[in-house]
């Protein structure tokens, strides 16, 4: 199986080369070149959620041994980095069912792929045959940061620099982040927001200061612009699948509805990749919060960022660009990296795009859009606490949100909800929503969070509280390429 660039036909890549290289030279995403294989869930429904992995993982990276990606998955998705031998366990409620994403090392479903992505990347580098460092440049909302710092601590030949907007994350998130330990790691803030942080990353890519100043230095990256995060996102999808038929909540082979809280569009892209080799779904519904530009493409055709950015609730969703709808536009458009490239460069210099309607038909059979007011993401979880007793984050009450639109508009079928982030990670939004008593800081409201719901606060929060911090350096957004550059430098001499 090979990879392609979105953006022009002759760059193509074995998946091994795809993951080193994170981004393809012409600025565009690497995507499966084609997709004409079929995994049929009824062949995995015996299977741990280890060895759905090894599947697609297998199917996908057919370039890396068997056992190369045995030893990955294994080295993963184990008892040392998850908290519940299921990994990703499924949890019933009145409507539905919520695949709980956050179980890993640091409580968010960035987790499920960057506790692999370091296995994946370094076993391929070494294929490739290369030495020397693999330097990794990550852009973060809040969630794929901390998870990328906890992933790659300490593994050698790699380094990680983490860009977050300063005034764009939650006081957890940047503590997770400050926290960081491992010898190989750097987190630097902006003062800007996600896109800002996300451009810096990909103009490295691109920039020949940075270029030159890389020797025996490879770049990377951790977002999930590297189909490296993706695949492994494909597996939760089978693994809630199958969970469904063993708790007898479907029957094998009926279609399903996925419900995904939505910010860069890459875990929603891996239920679509789902769909594409056999999983029966019958719609992705893509749940965004204020920063609505997704809700409006899905129902207009018309892509437009020039609009005001909201900060909210949910900030790992804050996104204006959401980088991986490149890779949808070229899987539905049936390849056409001509069309892609001319939209994408619309949108670097107007903001906007418009697709044309053949491509808007098919890309609305799959998906539909909704969004949600703060107002009505607490609403979402005050009800279903009051109601269910179970406590949700706030991106996860925002996909809660989507679905009910969803049924307001008639449809029946089973839905999964994806919960993609602990309460506890936002405790303070949480606990204000169910009880008025006044708390000092996050801390007391995890604690008071878990005497409420009866849960354990998750480990990696509970340590925060007194662990040193290690990082404070805050820079502004166009300094980003030659501070990047200077890292490059060091890491080329030493
Ligand atoms: C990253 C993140 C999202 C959005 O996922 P995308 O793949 O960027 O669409 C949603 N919820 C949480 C908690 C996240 O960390």
């Amino acid at each position: 199986m090979r990879y392609a660039s979105t953006r022009s036909a002759d760059i193509i890549s074995p998946g091994r080369e795809a993951i080193v290289r994170g981004l393809a030279g012409d600025g565009g995403l690497f995507a499966p070149e084609e997709l004409n294989f079929r995994i049929d869930p009824a062949d995995l429904s015996a299977l741990s959620y280890q060895e759905i992995a090894e599947t697609i993982l297998s199917a996908f990276f057919d370039d890396f041994p068997k056992e190369t990606i045995r030893t990955c998955v294994n080295s993963a998705y184990c008892d040392a980095k998850f908290d519940d031998p299921a990994i990703v366990p499924v949890k019933p409620f009145s409507d539905g069912c919520f695949t709980e994403l956050w179980h890993g090392p640091t409580s968010a479903f960035k987790d499920l792929a960057l506790t692999i992505l370091p296995y994946l990347l370094t076993s391929a580098y070494e294929q490739c045959g290369q030495n020397g460092i693999v330097a990794i440049l990550t852009a973060t909302s809040g969630d794929t940061g901390k998870a990328a710092l906890s992933g790659f601590a300490d593994v050698k030949n790699t380094h990680v620099t983490v860009f977050y907007p300063e005034n764009g994350v939650s006081p957890i998130q940047k503590k997770q982040m400050k926290t960081s330990r491992g010898d190989n790691v750097n987190v630097i803030g902006i003062n800007g927001n996600f896109d800002d942080c996300q451009r810096i990353v990909k103009a490295a890519f691109a920039s020949e200061e940075v270029k030159s100043a890389c020797s025996g230095v490879i770049l990377s990256s951790a977002n999930s612009i590297n189909i490296g995060r993706l695949v492994p996102q494909i597996v939760y999808y089978y693994s809630t699948y199958l969970s469904l038929v063993k708790q007898g909540k479907i029957q094998m082979g009926e279609e399903i509805a996925f419900v995904v809280p939505t910010g860069n569009f890459g875990d929603v892209l891996a239920g679509y990749l789902a769909k594409r080799i056999g999983l029966p779904v019958s719609r992705l519904i893509v749940a965004s919060n204020s920063n609505n530009v997704l809700t409006d493409f899905l129902e207009t055709g018309t892509y437009n960022r020039n609009r005001p950015f909201h900060e909210t609730m949910s900030p790992s969703m804050d996104i204006l660009i959401s980088s991986n709808l490149e890779r949808l536009l070229y899987l539905e458009s049936g390849h056409d990296a001509k069309l892609v490239s001319s939209l994408m460069k619309q949108l670097d210099e107007t903001g906007s795009y418009t697709v044309p309607s053949p491509l808007l038909a098919s890309i609305q059979n799959t998906f539909s859009g909704f969004w949600c007011s703060e107002e009505d993401c607490r609403k979402e979880i005050r009800n279903l606490y009051q109601q269910e007793g179970i406590l949700i984050d706030p991106h996860t009450a925002v996909a809660l949100s989507a679905l009910h639109q969803y049924r307001e508009e008639g449809h029946r079928e089973y839905a999964a909800v994806l919960s993609t982030a602990s309460p506890f990670k936002f405790s303070r939004d949480v606990l204000a929503c169910i009880d008025a008593s006044p708390i000092k800081d996050d801390f007391e409201a995890m604690e008071r969070l878990s005497e409420l719901s009866g849960l354990s606060i998750p480990k990696g929060l509970a340590e925060l509280k007194t662990l040193p911090e290690r990082f404070d350096t805050v820079i502004e957004k166009d300094q980003g390429i030659a501070v990047i550059a200077g890292e490059m430098k060091e890491l080329s001499n030493g």
